[in-house]
């Protein structure tokens, strides 16, 4: 058995693969005393202490080296620590789960898939900013596991110029042409973009150099991370209990970022909806289609996100 390990800032969720298969699963949505070590260890024992072959983490970010999923060396383990700077929230969490399972089975193989990985084909006008290049800033682009997956799944029938739309909690959108990124709504980290449940997205950088003052960095940095979009706008982060204002702000940006995403693949050919509102919510679908109709008949999938088992098989194909 495989057991994949997707580690959030204040949650884990655990999944056991065979053959590429889902066994069981098992979520810590609340980190006790004991931190990720001890959510791991309460998972492991939910699962029923499962004989395990090898463990997977989804790593969100990977840096510029960490392209493509692979075993956790030392060198590969000091390259996440590297990248921990990019993903202050989320990469320490990853390292906490991979040095858990180290320490309680120090001989397992040890995997890492990364969220970042798949945007390693997006062209270097789409990555860089027009900021001085010694800031050594660009763009990286997320949900790259969900973006593999979908073109995984279409295979076939791939169309060639996708619209990819993850929309979950977190929410992005990517150009794929022929397969592969060109260009996705995220940036240097999760926050641009789209509006999401707790994050601003993309907002003019002034704006944020105000709160900053207002508030302090960190002040700052939580406001528009944890406490902004259908938070901010509805009182809770879940799509169902949105505002009409808040559903229209959220369809809105949306229809304009897929307006870039299209222009820049020369058309669109078909969109794959998928995360917790692509694969529920009808009416915003509905809208984005309709909006997006001036260019002419596309195909539209929705595709549950299978993140998991996307690490799973990228797993199976190493081994
Ligand atoms: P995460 O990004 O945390 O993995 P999900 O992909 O599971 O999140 O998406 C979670 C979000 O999906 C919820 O916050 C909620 O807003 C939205 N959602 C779930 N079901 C529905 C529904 N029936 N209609 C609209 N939105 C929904």
């Amino acid at each position: 058995m495989l057991l994949v390990v997707n580690a959030g800032s204040s949650s884990v969720k655990l999944a056991l693969f065979d053959c590429g298969e889902m066994r069981a699963a098992h979520n810590v949505a609340e980190l006790g005393v004991g931190g990720h070590q001890g959510a791991l260890a309460q998972g492991l024992h939910a699962l029923g202490a499962p004989p395990i072959k090898a463990a997977a983490h989804r790593v969100v970010h990977g840096g510029d080296g960490l392209t493509a999923t692979q075993e956790i060396t030392p060198a590969i383990h000091a390259q996440i620590t590297a990248a921990v700077p990019l993903a202050p929230l989320h990469n320490p969490a990853n390292l906490a789960c991979i040095d858990a399972i180290a320490r309680l089975h120090p001989d397992l193989l040890q995997y890492a898939a990364f969220d970042t990985a798949f945007h390693a084909t997006i062209p270097r006008e789409e990555y860089s900013y027009a900021i001085p290049a010694d800031q050594g800033l660009r763009r990286y682009g997320f949900h790259g596991l969900s973006y593999a997956s979908m073109v995984r799944r279409l295979h076939p029938n791939l169309p060639q110029r996708l619209l990819g739309m993850h929309l979950g909690n977190g929410a992005s959108l990517c150009a794929i042409l022929d397969g592969r990124s060109i260009a996705t709504t995220m940036g240097h980290s999760p926050q641009d973009g789209l509006m999401m449940g707790t994050r601003a997205g993309a907002i003019d950088s002034a704006a944020v150099l105000t709160l900053a003052r207002r508030h302090g960095i960190d002040g700052a940095e939580a406001l528009l991370n944890r406490q902004s979009g259908l938070l901010a706008l509805s009182g809770s982060n879940d799509m169902r209990a949105a505002t009409a204002h808040a559903r229209a702000m959220f369809t809105h940006a949306v229809i304009r970022h897929a307006g870039a995403m299209v222009a820049l693949m020369g058309g669109l050919d078909a969109i794959v909806f998928s995360g917790g509102i692509g694969e529920n919510d009808a009416p915003l679908r509905e809208s984005v289609v309709a909006a997006l109709s001036f260019l002419g008949p596309f195909d539209t999938y929705i595709l549950p996100a299978e993140e998991e088992r996307q690490i799973a098989l990228d797993v199976a194909a190493l081994t």
